[in-house]
């Protein structure tokens, strides 16, 4: 099963217009392989997302950096599914640990904070938040890069594998069809932290997701769900990384913003 490169770019919550133009410029005039060798997905922030997706070449493609759990409606703030698919945005970045972390979205029972929501739809009274925005986002039509990982605590008590598996279960447990969906793994204590796990440290974990997609999910999804690497990518230790045979691409935060993501695109070669 050939699992073709992905490189995502997630601009976070960074830029003017006049970055974004200078952004989107590099990306334009960039060397890259065909579409059929690497796909480039960027994502900046909600309000730049057509100005990008209208200047932007077309072998690229854009993608939200979140979306709402369900249909849209009195939920100030958000931006739901169907929005981002009436613009044509292709894809959705899903449980961010920024998100998951200082927003509090979690695979876990929320109830505290999702006691308003349960009044209102009684349905969702245990709440997996981020598989339910997965699921949601997916039967709208939307692609999804989803992400999980462990933080430094968890790593260090030997928790990392237990951590992965089961924020992967939540989305397993809601979702049946693997085609659009791109695992993207970030180990929380190498995100904007320069600290970049090592690709032996990242290809045990991408093998090990593997392997429990293979026993919990299927054959076929296992070896075709494309699971990238986030935190800390560069352009100079992106090379080590995609050698590894589980590494199907990467998702690069601080570096997507530098011309140095072209020299990561190309990391395929
Ligand atoms: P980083 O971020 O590349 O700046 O570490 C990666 C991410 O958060 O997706």
């Amino acid at each position: 099963m050939v699992r073709k490169f992905f490189v995502g770019g997630n601009w976070k919550c960074n830029g003017t217009v006049e970055e974004v133009k200078k952004i989107v410029t590099f990306l334009n005039e960039a060397e890259v392989p065909t579409e059929d060798v690497v796909e480039v997905v960027v994502s900046p922030p909600f309000v730049f997302l057509t100005l990008v997706k209208s200047l932007l070449r077309p072998d690229f493609q854009v993608a939200a950096q979140n979306c709402w759990v369900r249909r849209g409606g009195a939920f100030t703030g958000e931006i739901s599914a169907e929005m981002l698919v009436n613009l044509r945005i292709p894809w959705v970045i899903l449980g961010h640990s920024e998100r998951r972390l200082l927003l509090n979205e979690s695979n876990e029972v929320r109830r505290e904070a999702l006691q308003k929501l349960d009044l209102l739809f009684p349905i969702y009274s245990i709440m997996e938040f981020v598989a339910d925005k997965v699921a949601y986002a997916l039967s709208r039509g939307l692609k999804i890069i989803a992400c999980v990982g462990e933080t430094l605590e968890q790593r260090e008590s030997g928790s990392t594998m237990a951590v992965v598996a089961a924020q992967t279960q939540s989305i397993a447990d809601k979702v049946r069809n693997w085609d659009n969906i791109v695992l993207a793994y970030e180990p929380v204590w190498a995100i904007g932290t320069g600290k970049v796990a090592t690709p032996a440290q990242a290809q045990e974990v991408h093998s090990e997701l593997r392997k429990w997609l293979r026993d919990n999910v299927g054959v076929e999804v296992a070896s075709s769900t494309r699971i990238i690497y986030g935190g800390s990518v560069n352009g100079t230790n992106c090379r080590e990384l995609a050698k590894q045979p589980d590494i199907d691409g990467f998702l690069v935060g601080g570096a997507s913003l530098k011309p140095e993501f072209i020299d990561i695109i190309n990391s395929v070669w």
